[in-house]
């Protein structure tokens, strides 16, 4: 499974604080390059969180642990070098780019990395027509006005050019359509084999996993992993939902705080360009 470029992401003992309260309790995954890792969990789990922190969101401050790729530590780096070391992230709620197409991103991003620029354009109208993302659509400027299936296939489109090494993604099934939901996870399974390509694949639902099929499949709850089993875990979330998890996590900790609302001021307003990475977070939902 794992070719010439086996690399490992390692998360340790990752904890992280939002708005002065701890979400992440300390977690520890290793995926490797090749491997599909499902971290499913209930609603306010810490999902997004975590996916936030390993990309270094600001407002969310770490307060322990260690995520290295490959050896290198990412928690020190800014979000653009963490890019750069070949990490991905696939926003649960993709964000508008105004005034760039997804050649110009991905040409910048290419260019940063030091990589060859000039197939650009030819590779996003072979990976739009795989993806079956309309050719019309690519020259708006990314992500605006489209709906949000186009938007998660403009995601993955931007991940199979770009061939990061490992790709989290936060609730790439959420907004989709059967369709739209097959075509990206088929792709991003493509590129596991194709590119080795190492997958966090955060979710709350198990149908994303029919065609991303997981080599490991982790339950978070509270902010914890509460289990790491195969692909049969999914199968029985499926079958018997979070209860059995999250009352057993209940029991455990009765003093742990309830879910509550995101803080809307935690979240600036969809920003401009600002260079490739310049504000990747702006997402009004998450
Ligand atoms: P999930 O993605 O699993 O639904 P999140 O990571 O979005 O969960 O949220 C986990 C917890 O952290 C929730 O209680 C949520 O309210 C809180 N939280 C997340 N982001 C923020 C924020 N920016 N400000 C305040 N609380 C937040
Ligand atoms: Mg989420």
């Amino acid at each position: 499974m794992t070719g010439t470029r086996a690399g490992e992401l390692r998360i340790e003992g990752l904890r992280a604080e939002v708005a002065g309260r701890e979400i992440l309790h300390g977690i520890d995954l290793h995926v490797r390059s090749g491997e599909v890792h499902a971290v499913m969990g209930p609603n306010g789990s810490g999902k997004s969180t975590l996916s936030h922190v390993l990309m270094g969101k600001p407002g969310y401050t770490v307060t322990g642990g260690s995520v290295t790729l490959d050896g290198v530590e990412l928690l020190s780096l800014p979000t653009w070098q963490r890019a750069q070391a070949g990490l991905f992230l696939a926003m649960q709620y993709p964000v508008e780019v105004p005034g760039v197409s997804v050649d110009d991103l991905l040409t910048e991003a290419l260019a940063a990395a030091g990589r060859d620029v000039t197939v650009v354009h030819t590779e996003v109208a072979a990976e739009a027509e795989r993806i079956g993302l309309a050719t019309r659509l690519l020259d708006r400027p990314v992500n605006v006005d489209l709906s949000g299936g186009e938007k998660k296939r403009n995601e993955t489109l931007q991940l199979a050019v770009l061939k990061p090494r490992f790709a989290v993604l936060d609730e790439l099934d959420s907004g989709l359509d059967v369709d739209a939901l097959r075509a990206c996870a088929r792709r991003v399974e493509a590129a596991t084999t194709e590119s080795d390509l190492g997958v966090l694949a955060i979710t709350h639902y198990h149908r994303l996993l029919d065609e991303l099929r997981p080599d490991v499949v982790h339950i978070l709850v509270k902010g914890r992993i509460v289990a790491t089993g195969g692909p049969e875990l999914a199968a029985e979330l499926e079958r018997t939902g979070y209860a059995a998890w999250t009352d057993e996590e209940a029991e455990a900790q009765p003093e742990a705080p309830k879910a509550r609302a995101i803080d809307p001021s935690m979240h600036p307003g969809a920003g401009g360009p600002g260079g490739m990475f310049g504000d990747p977070f702006a997402d009004p939902l998450a």
